[in-house]
């Protein structure tokens, strides 16, 4: 196995195009050394992309961008995304409670795993954009359409991710996120993620819910009857309830984790909890 650590980008997206699907672009390393380390034997290059300058958080015409290798403690640290609009990203952080993974896993490794860990669900609420670079150039795919199930994304080979983008949340935008794991070394059994745009009497403009690491599809799911429920309205302890209820839209997988059941009723607890955090950032 060769191992690479460009520094440019075409660079990268030349040894990523030359080996196709046996080389993998590596970035905290945190998923194959700390779940799959068998994958890399069946790989031919590993393509270290820390040294490509990916790592910043910055505003630019109204967007949020975060490059690809930006970390999660990163993200938490970082005055913009721990406070104001974006301090979701933080709230998300502080609910993995392992610091090594934190320093070491990337924005860009939690989006492309497509699987049970808490950024996309976040990412998804806040209607981001995901940058995808190649030897072609760059194009973006929305975080809803980025992830194609299980362990799938939209990345064609020689492709990778070098930014993730967030429009800027109406005015007045509140959100909340909520995690149920068994341990604190384990990963997420059901994540929640709300954003709320209120009006200044409290009704309801704009709502997101988003469900992640339960749901049947594999990959964090919007629930749009819950939604629903909370769009146009004054929204109080009963809506919240009614909205919970409603998030059994979202399917939820049954595994050797937990039952398709207790998935069910802590997405409900999730919604509930995620939805006063957010009323209560008011
Ligand atoms: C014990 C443990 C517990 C954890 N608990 C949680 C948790 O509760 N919540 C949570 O959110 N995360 C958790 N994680 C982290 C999570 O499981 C992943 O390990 C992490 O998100 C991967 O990020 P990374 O930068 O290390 O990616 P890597 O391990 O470097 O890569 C992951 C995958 O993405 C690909 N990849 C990485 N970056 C790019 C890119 N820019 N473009 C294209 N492909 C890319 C790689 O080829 C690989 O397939 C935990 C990790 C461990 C080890």
């Amino acid at each position: 196995m060769e191992y690479y650590s460009p520094t440019e980008l075409n660079e990268a997206y030349a040894l990523l195009s030359k080996y196709g699907d046996a080389a993998i672009p590596v970035a905290g390393n945190t998923f194959f050394m700390g779940h799959r380390e068998e994958l890399f034997d069946e790989v031919e290059a590993v393509v270290n992309i820390k040294k490509l300058g990916l790592s910043y958080i910055k505003i630019e015409d109204d967007t949020l961008k975060i490059g690809a290798t930006t970390t999660l403690n990163e993200l938490f640290n970082h005055e913009i995304t721990s406070s104001g609009d974006y301090k979701i990203f933080a709230e998300t952080v502080n609910e993995l409670n392992i610091n090594e993974v934190r320093n070491m896993a990337t924005i860009g490794g939690e989006v492309c795993i497509a699987g049970e860990v808490d950024m996309p669900t976040t990412l998804l609420a806040y209607d981001a954009n995901i940058i995808i670079g190649g030897s072609n150039g760059t194009r973006s795919v929305s975080m809803q359409d980025f992830h194609l199930g299980y362990l799938n994304t939209a990345l064609e080979t020689g492709e990778m991710v070098v930014e993730v983008q967030l429009p800027k949340p109406i005015e007045n935008a509140r959100g909340g996120f909520s995690k149920f794991e068994r341990t604190a070394a384990d990963l997420p059994i059901v994540n929640v993620a709300v954003r709320l745009a209120l009006e200044n009497d409290g009704t309801c403009k704009e709502a997101r819910v988003s469900v992640g690491a339960a749901t049947l599809a594999g990959v964090p799911k919007r629930s749009i009857a819950a939604e629903e429920i909370l769009v146009n309205q004054k929204i109080d302890e009963a809506l919240i309830e009614k909205a919970a209820v409603a998030s059994n839209d979202v399917e939820c997988i049954n595994d050797f984790r937990a039952s398709s059941e207790l998935r069910a009723l802590w997405v409900k607890c999730g919604v509930e909890d995620a939805l006063k955090k957010a009323i209560a950032q008011g």
